[in-house]
Order: structure tokens, then C-alpha cells, then sequence
């Protein structure tokens, strides 16, 4: 692939300086990683830390979710929005302390069994909580992929060749939870979906659409 070393080394870097400190970046505990993750479903970053603390305030263990009345699962998640996700993340820890000993799985085939839990939500949370070099691509990874690597590519064939350039870039690598972070930080804070700021993006050199601008002479 095109630029794939020198695009991964330059993310790398960038994120060690520049990625954010969230809490959820600060564990590999899967429960944790799992209730971030259905909160991160629809909601911003920023909005998500206060209610995250206090969910596991509430609920410390997949077992005490699980054990939960769906009432108190529910008002925990007040304010937050898409109630339905409060559901599946009860049913999910139902599901894993029932058919799973309480141990959330960390292959994304047996995650994606789980409720509420997608293609995305399962690569995460393998590569998050486990290290597992297993894609996880959200529409800030997809966005970023696309610019940077497939610019034309347009329809249900992009939404695949994305998934197949993600997983070569963590096939086999044990920097997949870093590099998975960073793509997902760079498409949040500097290749978001408003604006591509190329001119102070980490990777533009690597990047298809970034290294057209620069023989523009566009930012
Ligand atoms: S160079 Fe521009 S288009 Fe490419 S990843 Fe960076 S911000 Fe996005």
C-alpha cells in the first residue's frame, strides 16, 4: 500500500505528542472499555467523560450491571440520549456474565454476538481492551482512510476497500491499539468532517488528498 510505513510512523509520533488524556485511553479494564464505547455511539467526547465516570460510579462490575434493575440502568444513562443503547449494554452484561463466566470475549466474531455491538464496536473493543491488531473503523477512521488513501472511491465498494486498508495497517502489528487511537483522534481533531486542515496534518506527505494540495499550492 501506497505510503503505508511512513503514514503509520507519522501518525505514531503525532499522537504521542498531541492525543488527548481520556480516561478511557488510561485503561484496558473491557468493561470499562465497552461502556466508553457505547457511550462514544452517537455521542461527542467531550460530553461523554462526566457521564462515564458516573456510570461506573453506579455500576463498578459487568456484574453489577448485569445484576442492575433495567430502571436504574436507564436513569445512569439520563441525559445521554439513545436510550437504546443503555438497553443493549444491560442485555450485553447479561449476556456475558450468562454465557461468558463474566468475561467479555476478545475476539471480535464472538463480540459481534453480543447486543449492540456492530463491526466497529467489536474491532474496538478486541484492540482496546485486549491489544488485538483488529481494525476498528468509525466514521473519523473511515473519513481519514478515504482522503488519505482511496479519494475516488465512492459507494458500498469504498465502505469495504476502507475496511481492507485498515486491517493492513494493524495486521500484525503490535502498535494496533496506538495506531487505532490516533486515526480516530486525527479524524476528530484535525481531518474532521467540517474541514481537511492539511496544512497541519501530521501525515499530509502520506496522504493522497493532502499531497494534491500541496501541488496546488492549497491548504
Ligand atoms: S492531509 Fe488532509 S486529507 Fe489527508 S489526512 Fe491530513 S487532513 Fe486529512
Amino acid at each position: 500500500m501506497l505510503h503505508a510505513v511512513e503514514f503509520r510512523r507519522r501518525l505514531l509520533r503525532w499522537f504521542r505528542r498531541h492525543g488527548r488524556d481520556l480516561p478511557w485511553r488510561r485503561t484496558r479494564d473491557p468493561y470499562h472499555i465497552v461502556v466508553s464505547e457505547f457511550m462514544l455511539q452517537q455521542t461527542q467526547v467531550s460530553r461523554v467523560e462526566a457521564y462515564y465516570h458516573r456510570f461506573l460510579e453506579r455500576h463498578p462490575s459487568i456484574h453489577a450491571l448485569a445484576a442492575a434493575p433495567a430502571a436504574t440502568v436507564r436513569e445512569s444513562w439520563e441525559g445521554l440520549g439513545y436510550y437504546r443503547r443503555a438497553a443493549n449494554l444491560h442485555r450485553l452484561a447479561q449476556a456475558v456474565v450468562g454465557e461468558h463466566g463474566g468475561v467479555v470475549p476478545d475476539e471480535p466474531a464472538a463480540l459481534r454476538r453480543l447486543p449492540g455491538v456492530g463491526r466497529y464496536t467489536a474491532g474496538a473493543v478486541a484492540c482496546f481492551a485486549y491489544e488485538k491488531a483488529t481494525p476498528a473503523v468509525d466514521t473519523n477512521v473511515a473519513r481519514v482512510i478515504r482522503r488519505a488513501f482511496h479519494p475516488r472511491l465512492g459507494g458500498p465498494p469504498a465502505s469495504r476497500r476502507i475496511w481492507e486498508t485498515a486491517e493492513a495497517l494493524v495486521a500484525g502489528r503490535r502498535s494496533a491499539w496506538s495506531f487505532n487511537q490516533a486515526i480516530m483522534e486525527l479524524g476528530a481533531v484535525v481531518c474532521t468532517a467540517r474541514v481537511a486542515r492539511c496544512g497541519e496534518c501530521p501525515v499530509r506527505r502520506c496522504c493522497v488528498t493532502g499531497s494534491r494540495k500541496s501541488v496546488n499550492g492549497k491548504r
